[in-house]
């Protein structure tokens, strides 16, 4: 079971959270992310050391201790400070500009304090469980930020490590590479340490508890029309979170679908529901596929075009080198297309990536970019949902497929 920061976020929440895992059935393995915006908050602690605004850091440890004190209830419980203490120690060194490094040093200790807390407020409920410092388990490379899972090692020491009929109690989100490096593996991470967890556990089923009823067919912040989808398969969720569906993270669906393991997204607020499940469906039986259209949006979208200064066409060499360059910048593709002799992709717009990589693209290519677009997916789609997700926005580039289309929208000035 994954508790996400979204519902851990004050005691009440805790003791809610302490009702949920009381009397479930065990071997039981819980896995916790940073509470409530800690994460964000660890981002601006990082921030402010890199601009050597040593006062702000200062205050902002201080709000981020006094927060998990809040929650917790009270600020007497032991190795809790510990971590504060190796925050501070690590930014009293001089930065020495390995940014995603530093990153993951100071941004996993959001995971290892939530659990420590948990923990904490466990054994005053008189919940028994052991808690495991997932470092020691998940074993990554060292692609900071992004770090990728040395699947053989975890695999042989989840076995060893969860081997006993207990309740667990575990962090999500961080892992430790070979040279003992603590590294993060991407934001929103914890959803995919609970599935390498399961896979490797060959658990009975998967539970993501939050702030939701469970997986809608909209953001219910952003239309109003959204209806719950109670069932799911595999193929449909691995496409609606690839699209940019933000409820689960995207490497999640992979390792549970491949061991055919159950997953529920449930709430965290009314535990008897079951929330949607997801699971897989008879080849060829589509009883079970969303029979409203299922809209994703993602903001913050940037449209690069580029084409081939010696006016070569867009083929299997130009294609080679526009992909290195991509796959060195760690830059992901949303979208693509192709003419004769322009190529576009639609990406993130994470300017620590982008600039780079357009930069690097300007040797060989002309290119020329859009910003501050919308990427908008529809799966089964209809007329009135296309007219609907259209409104007020001008079309950039279109992609229509049998059940899904695609627009990169601009706002109309
Ligand atoms: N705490 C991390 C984040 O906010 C990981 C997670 O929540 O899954 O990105
Ligand atoms: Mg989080």
């Amino acid at each position: 079971m994954k508790f996400g920061g979204g519902v851990l976020r004050d005691t009440t929440a805790l003791q809610n959270f302490a009702e949920i895992v009381r009397g479930l059935e065990k071997p039981l393995v819980l896995v916790v992310s940073a509470f409530n915006n800690v994460t964000n908050e660890l981002e601006q602690i990082l921030k402010s050391y890199v601009s050597n605004n040593y006062d702000e850091v200062s205050e902002k440890i201080r709000l981020l201790a006094q927060k998990h004190y809040s929650i917790a209830g009270t600020s007497d419980f032991p190795d809790f400070n510990t971590y504060i203490d190796e925050i501070q120690r690590i930014i009293n060194i001089p930065y020495h500009g390995d940014f995603d490094a530093v990153y993951d040093d100071i941004v996993s200790k959001g995971e290892l304090m939530s659990a420590v807390v948990v923990n904490h407020f466990f054994k005053t409920q008189a919940i028994d469980n052991e808690l495991i410092d997932i470092r020691d388990v998940i074993v990554t490379d060292s692609i900071f930020r992004e770090a990728n899972i040395n699947w053989d090692e975890t695999e042989q020491r989840t076995k060893q490590v969860f081997s006993e009929p207990k309740l667990y109690l575990t962090q999500g989100f961080i892992g430790r590479d070979s040279q003992g490096n603590s590294t993060t593996l991407g934001r929103e991470g914890s959803d995919f340490t609970a599935a390498i967890l399961a896979f490797c556990l060959n658990a009975a089923s998967v539970h993501f508890w939050k702030e939701v009823r469970g997986i809608y067919n909209a953001d219910p912040t952003k239309r109003n029309d959204f209806v719950l989808l109670p069932e799911l398969s595999y193929r449909e969720a691995v496409e609606q979170v690839y699209y940019g569906a933000k409820i689960l993270h995207p490497k999640t669906i992979k390792p549970l679908q491949n061991k055919q393991i159950p997953i529920y997204v449930r709430p965290f607020g009314e535990p008897d529901f079951e929330g949607t499940r997801i699971s897989e469906f008879p080849a060829g039986n589509q009883a079970h596929e969303p029979e409203v259209p299922v809209f994703i949006v993602k903001e913050n979208q940037i449209l690069i075009s580029v084409s081939p200064k010696d006016f070569s066409f867009i083929a299997e060499k130009n294609l080679e080198k526009i992909f290195a360059l991509l796959a060195d910048f760690r830059v992901k593709v949303n979208l693509m297309e192709n003419t004769a002799i322009s190529f576009s992709v639609c990406v993130d717009n994470n300017k620590h990536k982008i600039l780079p990589l357009t930069e690097a693209l300007n040797s060989d290519f002309n290119v020329l970019h859009n910003s501050d677009l919308e990427l908008v997916t529809i799966r089964h789609y209809t007329d009135s949902a296309i007219q609907s997700a259209l409104s007020g926005k001008k079309i950039l580039l279109r992609q229509t497929g049998r059940k899904t289309i695609r627009f990169v929208l601009a706002a109309t000035d």
